[in-house]
């Protein structure tokens, strides 16, 4: 490799050290390392706070929150879904016991087309889960109708949505449970985590329950639960670095605007999410790589990858291509074009707020002049 220093995709966001530190001789002092701690319970109120979401199951990552979502309502049917999303999308609904449905995306959101959903819905479907793919809103007014019509469940994959705003409130408040990731590669993490945000006390309180073994009290254990907890480390770490999100969403913009400047025009690249929508969270910068560019996605992909920048490509293959999707009818040839075009051109350029600006040049100069 030419560039001793490698550029990923992204770089996580870490709390300052002494904030961090400080919480750790808490922990060390009351010796309570997990099982709804008071470290969880700050970290709870804090991102709540944040958020501007009252009620939130905090859980040990966002697959694991998603499984539980669907189980919550008892979904074991047909779920329709993206199919272009990272792949715990659909492996959730496979743990739940449930069989994902494949709806095309829109072609300029590269979110699940509304309509495609509504023309998959049989009398076996009970749920969707969409995917807020990039951090850009579904059409949530379009799927919570189709949801109400026909009495599904309507759940969201916000693992890429942290902080979004939408129509004048937070994105995750929308339907009826949406899901954030805090894993290390998201926009806020706790090293391994995630939550669901839920409607009422009431839901948070099921919730949690079962993801503590549908343990009541020492002698009461009231369902087949399972194990989501969070320990009080992650949950540090969290409360630790939400003080850092504000400045951390503003820098991502600040990359993200750079891009966009100077790449929205270039023949043969579509750049997807525009920073300056407000509400947004720059989660990444998407470009589509169209035929008549210079080099195919998988060509220009290979360029920045020869010059020590790590490109990604979220996200290719398409879930309905992979092995234990691909025989299902929603995923047959024919089906997905759009999700299987956008498939072909994405690659995503690397962001993280302190990307620093020479670097994020030579990008942008690689993109221009391959
Ligand atoms: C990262 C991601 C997940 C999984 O999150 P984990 O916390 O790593 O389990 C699920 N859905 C989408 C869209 C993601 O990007």
């Amino acid at each position: 490799m030419k560039y001793a220093r490698p550029i990923y995709v992204t770089r996580p966001v870490l709390p300052d050290l002494p904030d961090f530190l400080s919480l750790l001789e808490d922990i060390w002092s009351t010796r309570i390392l997990s099982n709804n701690g008071p470290m969880l319970r700050r970290f709870e109120a804090a991102l709540g706070e944040y958020l501007g979401v009252e009620h939130i199951s905090i859980v040990n990552n966002a697959s694991m929150a998603l499984v539980l979502s669907l189980r919550h309502f008892g979904i074991t049917g047909e779920v329709i879904t993206t199919p272009f999303s990272f792949v715990a999308t659909s492996h959730a609904i496979r743990w739940a016991g449930a069989e994902p449905v494949f709806a095309d995306v829109d072609p300029v959101t590269l979110n699940v087309d509304p309509a495609a959903v509504e023309a998959r819905i049989t009398p076996r479907t009970q749920a969707i889960l969409a995917v807020h793919c990039y951090g850009q809103p579904c059409d949530t007014d379009a799927l919570g109708d189709i949801a109400r019509r026909h009495g599904l469940r309507l759940i969201y994959d916000a693992a890429h949505a942290f902080a979004v705003r939408h129509d004048g409130q937070p994105l995750v408040a929308v339907g009826d449970l949406s899901v954030l990731s805090f894993h290390a590669t998201k926009v806020f993490n706790s090293c391994e985590g995630g939550a669901i945000i839920c409607p009422d006390a009431a839901t948070k309180d099921a919730i949690d329950l079962m993801g503590n073994f549908g343990i009541v009290d020492e002698t009461t254990v009231t369902s087949v639960g399972l194990n989501s907890k969070m320990s009080e480390l992650n949950a540090a770490f969290g409360l630790a670095l939400l003080p850092r999100m504000d400045a951390a969403l503003d820098a991502r913009k600040v990359v993200a605007s750079r891009y966009w400047a100077r790449l929205k025009d270039l023949p043969g690249i579509t750049c997807l999410c525009d920073p300056a929508i407000p509400g947004r969270n720059a989660y990444a910068f998407p470009i589509l790589v169209s035929p008549d560019y210079p080099l195919s996605r998988d060509g220009l992909y290979e360029r920045l990858r020869d010059e020590g920048i790590f490109a990604r490509r979220y996200f290719y293959p398409p879930i309905a291509d992979l092995p234990m999707y691909c025989e299902l009818p929603s995923a047959s040839a024919g089906e997905l074009p759009r999700a299987r075009r956008a498939a072909r051109e994405i690659l995503c350029l690397p962001l993280y707020p302190d990307l620093a600006e020479a670097d994020q040049d030579r990008i942008i100069g690689l993109v221009s002049a391959p």
